[in-house]
Parts: C-alpha cells; sequence; structure tokens
C-alpha cells in the first residue's frame, strides 16, 4: 500500500477528525486520526496488517507484541501477516503489564506493534515490558506516525503513513487561545 492508498482507507473510514483535541500525550491538535474507524472494518485492518508485515518481514519476528487498547487489533493483523502470535500488555495500576498468561522466552524476536505513535511513550513503554520479560525487541511498528520522526526509539522503526498534523502544548495551543473547547478524540465520533 502506498501512502496515499493509506488515507485514501482513512477518508473513506472517516477517520480523518478535525477540530481541538486532547491526545493521550497530553498534547492539543487541531486534527486527529481515529485509528479504530478504520480498523473496525477487518478487511482494511487486514490490508493494513500486511502492509506493515511486508515492511519488517526482514527483522525476523517470532511475536508481536502491541499495548491494549489501541494496539490489539493492528497487532493481530500483523502477527496473521507474518504467521506469528500477537500478544498485548495492558494497564494494571498504571503500568503496562503483561496478564493473562502471556510470556516471552529470553532472546524471543519482539515487533512492537501500534495504531499511532506520537511521542512513542507508549511504544517505549510496551518495548520495556518485553525487555523486563527477557525478551529482544528488534522492531517497531505503527499505521501512523505522527511523531514527525522524532519518536526516538533505540529499535528500527515503520510506519505506514507519516502525518505531521501540528501539536501543541496545553499552555501555547491557540485554539485554546481562542477559547475553543477541547474534547478527547473518538467522544464526538463522526456517524458514518
Ligand atoms: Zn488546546
Amino acid at each position: 500500500m502506498t501512502e496515499s492508498d493509506v488515507l485514501s482507507v482513512f477518508r473513506q473510514s472517516g477517520a480523518l477528525l478535525e477540530g481541538h483535541f486532547r491526545l493521550s500525550s497530553g498534547l492539543h491538535s487541531p486534527g486527529y486520526l481515529q485509528c479504530a474507524l478504520v480498523l473496525q472494518h477487518p478487511r482494511h485492518a487486514e490490508a493494513l496488517g500486511a502492509a506493515l508485515g511486508g515492511l519488517v518481514r526482514a527483522l525476523g519476528v517470532q511475536t508481536v507484541m502491541s499495548p491494549a487498547l489501541g494496539g490489539v487489533v493492528i497487532g493481530q493483523e500483523v502477527g496473521r501477516a507474518l504467521g506469528v502470535r500477537a500478544i498485548f500488555a495492558e494497564r494494571q495500576d498504571g503500568a503496562l503489564t503483561l496478564r493473562r498468561g502471556f510470556a516471552l522466552d529470553p532472546g524471543e524476536k519482539v515487533l512492537i506493534v501500534e495504531d499511532v505513535v506520537t511521542t512513542g511513550g507508549s511504544t517505549r513503554e510496551t518495548m520495556d515490558v518485553a525487555r523486563a520479560a527477557g525478551a529482544t525487541v528488534v522492531g517497531a511498528c505503527a499505521v501512523v506516525d505522527r511523531s514527525g520522526g522524532k519518536q526516538g526509539l533505540d529499535v528500527p522503526f515503520h510506519a505506514l503513513l507519516p502525518m505531521s498534523v501540528e501539536t501543541y502544548s496545553p499552555e501555547a495551543c491557540p485554539l485554546c487561545a481562542k477559547g475553543l473547547a477541547v474534547s478527547k478524540p473518538g467522544s464526538r465520533t463522526p456517524k458514518t
């Protein structure tokens, strides 16, 4: 899939939102890609997973690992594309943790899969969980890279769609300065 193929899937799915959003990183933004609206369609999820799988095939991935909830669906599809298992870490008392009997072997080659990377924070946290379990993180990937190349990961990183939508700290946000109400992405889901 080319970047414009991916973008057109987002448009078709009503997943390009405009307004004033508070991202999970705490930053504010005038635009947001709601990946879940794309991934709700299994054929789109499968196609995006196959495209990501193609980008990371050379890494020799043995297990795909995602942070819940955002990374779970695309992680499953990347696992399908690579023919490996897909597990996820989830928050317990605020910290990402492997639960449900999920385990990693020492040296197991793990790929971290996300829907959207903005600061890289949740990717790094998921990498920490894998490394703490003794696994080797061989790479990370996401459908959308909003970091502008600043995710700062210490492993190879691939994304299908680089998307540099402006982000602002709340103190410096021009939309806040105009008095516009800020919403969390997903709280005003367009009807499609
Ligand atoms: Zn704002």
